[in-house]
């Protein structure tokens, strides 16, 4: 072979190596890009419906079964709890709320519970109280009617501070309520009823009344922008 002759096959040879790994590079992307558009397909069938999200929502019977939507208890004005409700995420809020109060502590922020689990019994004659006080219009503002308070599920806390001083407008501004705004879904608890939302929750603003919900929903309520209602679509 003369010099010549081996520089053609030389660049022959070449080109063909050439073409060779870019069509394979060609195919490859081609079945990723498949790939992900058919990944990303399966997503919006599962979980949308002419571009709205879809929910997994469970029977509601008043008084008889609870309604869940997407794994979550809803407990508002408009669907309440059974007499006999328990939920089984009791402890698991539990060891959330011990883990979020000692990470607050190294931060100097004193998180104490003042108001957890509330039977049934005890929301009704908290209600009938303020309901003599105040006529049961204006009570139902500012408390639950029985069958109708988180705080029924066990899994809603009222916070309070190192004075342990009872719930009110004056946790508002405490670093206590900051800390939680801020940090409080890492932990799975969302804000209950922020502010400017009582014509979706029904509640006025309550810095101090936290819900768990698990931090794979909590997650979602970053900075809590959103209330129950919004996220799960049932407002
Ligand atoms: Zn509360």
């Amino acid at each position: 072979m003369n010099g010549g002759r081996k520089m053609r096959v030389l660049v022959i040879a070449l080109s063909v190596a050439v073409v060779l790994v870019s069509s394979f590079n060609i195919v490859n992307s081609f079945n990723k890009e498949e790939k992900q558009n058919t990944n990303i397909l399966n997503y919006h069938e599962d979980n949308t419906k002419n571009g709205e999200k879809t929910h997994d929502v469970g029977e509601y019977i008043e008084g008889k079964k609870p309604l869940y939507v997407d794994g979550i208890v809803v407990v508002n004005k408009d669907y309440c709890l059974p007499k006999d409700y328990k939920s089984d995420k009791e402890k698991e809020a539990l060891a959330a709320i011990d883990k979020m109060t000692k990470d607050a502590k190294h931060e100097d922020v004193n998180l104490n519970i003042r108001s957890g689990y509330r039977s049934y019994k005890t929301q009704e004659n908290l209600f009938n109280l303020y309901a003599n006080r105040d006529g049961k219009e204006d009570a139902s503002t500012y408390s639950a009617k029985p069958g109708q308070s988180e705080h029924q599920t066990g899994l809603a806390y009222d916070f309070t501070d190192a004075s342990l001083k009872s719930v009110g407008n004056w946790f508002d501004d405490t670093k206590e309520a900051k800390w939680l705004y801020e940090n409080a879904y890492k932990y799975g608890f969302i804000l209950r009823y922020p502010p400017g939302k009582t014509n979706i929750t029904g509640y006025i603003y309550e810095s101090w009344h936290y819900r768990y919900v698990g931090t794979e929903h909590s997650n979602n309520f970053i900075m809590n922008c959103l209330t129950l209602e919004e996220y799960l679509g049932i407002n």
